[in-house]
């Protein structure tokens, strides 16, 4: 690759980001926008390489303001396909039912792949359309003279296995926090217009993926009338894993290459697209410093809140999820209530640096031991050469 240009180079030099995912395209949109040249480098042969259509949540309660508006005002518009979900409804770890409701979404329903209608595909036409270019099958080793690093996790703490099916069940929303479904996370049924996503998410144990899998099938099989036709299995991967800086010399870092996700429930997307629209803010400022101060600003308590109730809720395990299901029943609001405990505190902000120093980042060494596994911990972990 050649004319590279750093991340604090004239205003004319063109930009090069690495990876056309949330964070990648975002940055793209915003410096081209801007009225800055930039490339972005794939590697794959089109945008969402390692999403299969399934249902992803863009959420919508770390806010007060809505997610689309904070869109809207970083230049992406909701040019995809989306559903507003007011309803949620969750089994806690005795299988009981809690259903939540709120006056405004607690998130929206977005798909991810190469199709039409899907979020990535969105993004990759407003970045063309605002000038950008990308360069499909162009894997990046280094961005040698700097530019905005976006290629997505470099890690696995956490895996989603499941199944993108059709079907005829109405849509719905449904979580369940059980261990024996989803080790530390949780597992999900997402059912919209015909089309379905279940998953276990899991933040442990990871090799046993299959048996977790087909538990969260049986489970809500048996709580909720839907069934499945044309199922695919899928899975993937993601790291949290908080820097005190994504500045490396000339390189920005953005999205999970940032390790920006919430690590309480893997929620990435957000982040993914905010993060890369302040590294392009700054590379256009020509004050790449500023990118630090900024994410920080924006959603740095929120990283640090998601790291402290992850470790609480791991050492709680069952007992701290029904604690959890008991106090959103009686909150008000349950999006209201959801979104306070994202907030930095006195308490995150005592627990933060204990909880860094516990949580042994990154834990893969933990989870690496079967020659020759193919399950998604180890596919992730060790992907295959490119073609
Ligand atoms: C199964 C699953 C379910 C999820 N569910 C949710 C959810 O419900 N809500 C939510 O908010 N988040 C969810 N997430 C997380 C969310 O998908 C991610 O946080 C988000 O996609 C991160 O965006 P990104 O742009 O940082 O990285 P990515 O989307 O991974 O994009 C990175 C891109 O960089 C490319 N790339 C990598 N290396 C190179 C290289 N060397 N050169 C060039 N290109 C390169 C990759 O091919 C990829 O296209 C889920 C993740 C998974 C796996």
């Amino acid at each position: 690759m050649t004319g590279a240009a750093p991340a604090d180079t004239p205003a004319n030099a063109t930009v090069h980001v690495s990876g056309a995912g949330p964070a990648g395209l975002s940055a793209a949109i915003t410096l081209a926008s801007g009225g800055r040249a930039v490339v972005v480098h794939e590697r794959a042969p089109d945008v969402a390489h390692r999403f299969h259509h399934d249902f992803q949540g863009l959420e919508n309660w770390t806010t007060d303001g809505d997610v689309l508006d904070e869109l809207a005002a970083i230049g992406i518009r909701p040019e995809f396909e989306y559903a507003a979900f007011r309803e949620t409804t969750l089994f806690d770890a005795d299988g009981r039912e809690h259903t939540y409701r709120s006056d405004r979404p607690f998130f929206y329903l977005v798909r991810r792949g190469d199709g039409e209608g899907t979020l990535d595909r969105s993004l990759a036409r407003q970045a063309l359309a605002a000038g950008a270019e990308l360069r499909f099958n162009d894997p990046v080793q280094h961005l040698r003279d700097g530019g905005i690093v976006a290629e997505g996790p470099h890690g696995s703490d956490v895996i989603a296995v499941g199944y993108v099916f059709d079907t005829d069940a109405g849509d719905g929303a449904y979580a369940a926090l059980a261990d024996r479904l989803a080790p530390g996370g949780y597992a999900y049924l997402l059912i919209h217009r015909g089309r379905g996503t279940l998953a276990s998410c899991m933040f442990a144990d990871f090799h046993r993926e299959r048996e977790y899998l087909a538990r969260t099938a049986d489970f809500f099989g048996e709580r909720v009338t839907f069934s499945m036709r044309n199922e695919q299995r899928f899975g993937g991967t993601g790291n949290f894993r908080p820097f005190r800086s994504v500045r490396r010399g000339p390189l920005l870092y953005a999205g999970e290459a940032a390790g920006f996700q919430d690590a309480l429930w893997g929620f990435g997307m957000r982040y993914a697209m905010v993060s890369g629209h302040l590294a392009a803010r700054a590379v256009l400022a020509g004050a790449p410093d500023r990118y630090d101060e900024d994410w920080r600003a924006r959603f740095g308590g929120e990283l640090r809140a998601g790291a402290v109730n992850r470790f609480l809720i791991e050492r709680l395990g069952d007992c701290g999820y029904r604690m959890l299901a008991r106090r959103l029943d009686r909150a008000p609001d349950p999006r209201a209530w959801l979104g306070r405990h994202y907030r930095s505190s006195l308490g995150t902000d005592v627990l933060y640096p204990f909880v860094r120093r516990m949580r042994p980042w990154p834990r893969d060494a933990d989870h690496c031991v079967m020659e020759g596994c193919d399950c998604t911990w180890c596919r992730c972990t060790h992907p295959q050469p490119q073609p």
